[in-house]
């Protein structure tokens, strides 16, 4: 062929390939969920949290969660380039994507905020400072954080946020996380506590009060501070 023709029909192909996806036939690449690897043993969180709590949560809870947001993304045709443009446009979309995402990414947050207790990290440096100038002292911000957790009626979840230059404390029902359209609670998400009932029942009971103060001694506040920017 000669150039002008191979020129044409690459401009072709190209817009033939954008369209279509690397692979013939397949749906335009979407936004895709996956579970993070958990970066410790189910059982290293111990005695905390319940290796086998960490197994149903997140083998069958969490996964649960990402094949349905996966599913609900292709039956909508949600074509977000990431998941924050997708939970900015949560207001747009099913029950199911709203649920199911947020459960699917609050959940990777949230595996990758705790640490081993033996790991020992303590709030220090900057993320220290910057509670410290937001509640006045670190056991203040422990205190509101505790009670956002505790009134949370139902299933839901406990937050840490940066607005600004204030950190804030609040919580959010079901799983709705503070990057969506949505939510009473906005700011950029520096740690999570999962008050479902599944994130502690066979453990603790009715007692949410005893895993949420246990649940401190294995906050990896090293990922907390790496999160402040
Ligand atoms: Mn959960």
């Amino acid at each position: 062929m000669d150039r002008r023709t191979f020129v044409e029909q690459s401009v072709k192909l190209a817009a033939f390939t954008a369209v279509a996806g690397p692979v013939l036939g397949a749906p335009l690449a979407a936004l895709s969920f996956s579970q993070v690897p958990l970066p410790y043993a189910k059982d290293a969180l111990e005695p905390s949290i319940d290796a086998m709590t960490m197994d149903i949560h997140y083998s069958k809870h969490h996964a649960a969660y990402v094949k349905n947001v996966n599913d609900a993304i292709n039956e909508e045709k949600i074509t977000d380039a990431s998941e924050v443009d997708f939970f900015s446009n949560i207001q747009k979309y099913s029950a199911k994507a709203r649920n199911n995402g947020g459960g699917a990414w609050n959940h990777n947050f949230f595996w990758l905020n705790l640490a081993p207790a033996q790991a020992g990290t303590a709030p220090g440096g900057k993320i220290l400072d910057a509670i410290n100038g937001s509640f006045g002292s670190f056991d203040k911000f422990k205190e509101q954080f505790t009670q956002a957790a505790m009134t949370r009626f139902g299933s839901g979840w406990a937050w840490l946020v940066k607005e600004g230059n204030q950190l804030k404390v609040g919580s959010t029902p079901n799983q709705d996380n503070p990057l969506m359209s949505v939510s009473d609670l906005k700011g950029t998400p520096l740690l999570a506590l999962d008050v479902w009932e599944h994130a502690y029942y066979l453990k603790y009971q009715n007692k949410r009060n005893e895993y949420v103060a246990n649940w401190w001694n294995v906050v990896n506040w090293n990922e907390v501070a790496s999160r402040l920017g």
